[in-house]
C-alpha cells in the first residue's frame, strides 16, 4: 500500500526472490543444518568486513556470550557495558558468569568513550564491550590503546555496525572480536543469527567447538572422512550453532549490503536536510573518522520540543507513522534494579527523549518528507495544547 496516508513501519527486511531460490536449494539438498552453506557465509562475512575469520551463530547475544567465554572471561571478571544499549549486550556478560558494570556515554555518538569507561572501571575490570549503537561507530582507535595499557580486553557488540566503517575499515576489521546481529531489525538477516569475527586463530576454533557443544570435529569434517570418525567433547559447549537454511539467506543478503546501506544513506541525508529546519531536533551524522550504516535513524528532541517522547511517539501512531522510542537504558530494567555502578545521566537523557524514526529499502523521498511534516507539526505545538487530529 502506497499513497500519502500509508501506514509507514520503521523497519522491514529486504527479501528478493534469490532469498527464496537460496531456500528452495538448501531444502533439496537435503541437507539443511550447520553444513557447507554455513562455511561459504563465513567465509564471505569474514572477506567483507576484513576480518581473518567468522564464526557463524545462533544469535548476537549467543555470539557474544561464546566471545566472552572463550576469551577466559567468567566468575570473578568484571565488565564494562554502555547501560545505554539493548539489554541482551548486559545479558551476555551475565550469561558468561561475569558482572555487569555500567558506564555513561557520549551525548552525541551515544557511544562509550574513553571517559565514560575510565568513570566506570574499578580494580576487578578486566573487560570492555564497546556497542556501536544503531549502527554509529564508536573511537575504537582511543579506546582500543586505552584497553591495551590497561590490559583489558575490548570486545565489540556489532550487532547493528554491519556496513558502518571506522578510518577507512568495515566495522569487524579493526582486530578485536566482534559481534554482530543477523535479527530481521538489523540491516540484513537470516531471520534469526549472528556472526563473530576475529583475527586470532586460535580463538576462532575454540569458538567453533564451543558452538556445538565442544566437539573436536565438525559434522562437514565427519562427512568427508573415508573412514569412521569418533568424536570427542573436549570441555562443555553449547549449542549455538545456525542453519544452513538461514546462511543460504545470509550469502544472498550480504552480496546486497552494499546497495542496502548506500540507499539508507541516501534517505538519512534527506531526513537530515529536510529536519535541519525543524526546531529542537538533533540529526544523527557520522561521527569523526567514521560512516554510519544508519542502522537506527536515532533522533533526539532536544530542551524546547514541546512534547514528551512518548505525546511524539502517540501523536506520530495517530497518523500512522511507527516511530520507536530511542535506545533503552538497561540500569533502569528491573532485571537489573539496584546494580552498583556510576552515575548515568547521559544515558537517563538520551533514553528519554530519542525516537527512532521509519528508514527502510520501501520508504521514498515522499514518505521522508510526510515524517518530518508531522515532526515539525509536533514541534511547532504550544506544550500541553494537543491540536485535535485533523
Ligand atoms: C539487536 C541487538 C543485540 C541482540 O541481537 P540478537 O541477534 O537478537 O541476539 C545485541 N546488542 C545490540 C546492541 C543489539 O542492537
Amino acid at each position: 500500500m502506497t499513497g500519502p496516508d500509508a501506514p509507514l513501519a520503521v523497519m522491514k527486511p529486504c527479501f528478493g526472490p534469490q532469498e527464496a531460490e537460496a531456500v528452495a536449494e538448501v531444502l533439496a539438498s537435503g541437507w539443511v543444518a550447520q553444513g557447507p552453506r554455513v562455511s561459504a557465509f563465513e567465509a564471505a562475512f569474514a572477506e567483507r568486513v576484513g576480518a581473518r575469520h567468522a564464526v557463524a551463530v545462533s544469535s548476537c547475544t549467543a555470539g557474544l556470550h561464546l566471545a566472552l567465554t572463550a576469551s577466559g572471561i567468567g566468575p570473578g571478571d568484571e565488565v564494562i557495558v554502555p547501560s545505554l544499549s539493548f539489554i541482551a549486550s548486559a545479558n551476555a556478560v551475565r550469561h558468561a558468569g561475569a558482572s555487569v558494570r555500567f558506564a555513561d556515554v557520549d551525548p552525541i555518538t551515544q557511544n562509550l568513550t574513553v571517559a565514560t569507561v575510565d568513570a566506570a572501571r574499578t580494580p576487578a575490570t578486566t573487560a570492555v564491550m564497546v556497542v556501536h549503537q544503531a549502527g554509529m561507530p564508536a573511537e575504537l582507535d582511543a579506546l582500543g590503546r586505552y584497553c591495551a595499557d590497561a590490559g583489558l580486553l575490548l570486545v565489540e557488540d556489532a550487532a547493528c555496525a554491519l556496513g558502518s566503517t571506522y578510518r577507512g575499515r568495515s566495522i569487524g576489521g579493526h582486530g578485536n572480536t566482534a559481534v554482530f546481529s543477523l535479527h530481521p531489525r538489523k540491516v540484513i538477516t537470516t531471520g534469526e543469527g549472528g556472526m563473530i569475527t576475529t583475527d586470532d586463530a586460535d580463538l576462532a576454533r575454540r569458538l567453533e567447538r564451543l558452538r556445538q557443544h565442544g566437539m573436536s570435529i565438525g559434522a562437514a569434517e565427519r562427512h568427508a572422512a573415508a573412514q569412521p570418525m569418533i568424536e570427542q567433547y573436549l570441555e562443555v559447549g553449547f549449542n549455538f550453532r545456525l542453519s544452513d537454511i538461514a546462511a543460504a539467506v545470509g550469502l544472498v543478503q550480504l552480496g546486497r549490503l552494499d546497495e542496502i546501506v548506500s540507499h539508507r544513506r541516501a534517505l538519512a541525508a534527506r531526513y537530515g536536510a529536510r529536519l535541519a529546519d525543524v526546531a529542537s531536533v538533533r540529526a544523527p551524522q557520522d561521527p569523526p573518522g567514521g560512516t554510519t550504516n544508519f542502522q537506527g535513524y536515532l533522533v533526539e528532541l532536544m530542551d524546547g520540543f514541546p512534547l514528551s517522547r512518548d505525546e511524539v511517539l502517540r501523536r506520530m501512531a495517530e497518523r500512522r507513522i511507527s516511530l520507536r522510542r530511542g535506545i533503552m537504558a538497561s540500569h533502569l530494567e528491573p532485571a537489573y534494579a539496584g546494580h552498583p555502578g556510576v552515575a548515568l545521566p547521559v544515558t537517563e537523557r538520551l533514553t528519554a527523549r530519542c525516537v527512532i524514526l521509519p528508514l527502510h529499502h520501501e520508504l521514498s523521498d515522499a514518505d521522508v518528507d510526510r515524517v518530518v511534516g508531522e515532526l515539525a507539526a509536533c514541534s511547532s505545538e504550544r506544550s500541553g495544547t494537543l491540536r485535535a487530529t485533523a
